[in-house]
């Protein structure tokens, strides 16, 4: 292993070409990961729910809710993250292994079903390609090191988290809280920042959103955030101490401005509609990950 490392070390474009092969893999599985998960959840929260009217409203409300309560998909009745294998949602056929290659499977494909001719979301080789650049740019930016390692991990959990809060306006508990445990404990010895600063980070970082939300809730009477948004922003404190805490908000409301701006300009969303705030807040905190000291001391230095 650490042969390993310092091969890598010596040759750190073979460490970035490494990294960007097997981030594009683990990038189709976040693919899988993205479509699944929502499915998944809501049949939890299906089966809870049907369990509280068994156990209390057996015979009042449970009668009509059953005529409600039919499958709520039409997948296989075992469903998770492995199992079934990836098929087409069309015509049922599976998918070839070197068709699941990450990036090059959809092009040789050229985006079609092998046998249905179905068009396949471009979607897929996106997040694969994403995840692919993403990651190599940590290697080259941290070398092959601990940071690297658990930058790594953050970077695979957000890239869910972006899609499953575009999807479906959520940010799953499942992926933020192990997140938010993970930034604790890797600041025990400093990784990214002192443990002091983690631990006052997270509890900020939930309270700074928190806060916003019951403000904006007492003056419009309306939602403006979920609690998925506040989980997040905890990472963030967690991960990188609370000093980062008024760059992120900062940076996710200007990404968040101008990508907003601009879908509606381009009549894509109303300005009624309710948008995700989630993708923002990654995407801010990633670059906060790994510009944040530069552009603080940037600002600083224009004081
Ligand atoms: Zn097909």
């Amino acid at each position: 292993m650490t042969q390993f490392i310092q091969v890598m070390t010596q040759h750190p474009w073979l460490f970035v070409a490494i990294v960007f092969i097997f981030a594009a893999t683990i990038g189709s599985f976040l693919n899988v990961v993205i479509h699944r998960l929502p499915v998944m959840m809501k049949r939890e929260w299906q089966q809870e729910c049907n369990h509280y009217l068994d156990e209390y409203h057996k015979d009042t409300i449970k009668p009509i809710a059953s005529k409600l309560a039919q499958p709520i998909d039409d997948y296989p009745e075992k469903y998770n993250l492995v199992v079934p294998g990836s098929a087409c949602p069309k015509c049922k056929t599976d998918i070839k292994p070197w068709h699941n290659l990450p990036i090059l499977g959809w092009l040789m494909l050229k985006g079609r079903c092998a046998s249905c001719q179905t068009p396949i979301s471009g979607r897929y080789p996106v997040v694969e390609a994403l995840t692919g650049l993403a990651l190599a740019y940590l290697a080259y930016h941290f070398g092959p090191s601990w940071q690297f390692l658990f930058a790594a991990i953050l970077t695979f959990t957000l890239i869910p988290l972006i899609g499953i809060d575009l999807d479906e306006m959520l940010l799953p508990d499942q992926l933020t809280l192990p997140l938010l445990w993970l930034g604790l404990i890797i600041n025990l010895n400093g990784t990214f920042t002192s443990i002091h600063d983690a631990v006052i980070g997270a509890v900020a970082g939930y309270l700074s959103l928190w806060s916003v939300f019951w403000g904006f809730k007492l003056l419009t009477g309306k939602e403006g955030m979920g609690y998925g948004d506040f989980k997040l922003m905890a990472v963030f404190g967690a991960w990188l101490g609370w000093q980062f805490l008024p760059l992120i908000i900062l940076l996710s409301s200007v990404v968040g401005a101008v990508v907003g701006v601009a879908l509606i300009v381009n009549k894509k969303i109303n300005s009624g509609n309710p948008i995700p705030f989630g993708p923002y807040i990654a995407v801010a905190g990633w670059i906060a990950l790994i510009w944040g000291e530069q552009i603080i001391d940037w600002y600083l230095s224009t004081l």
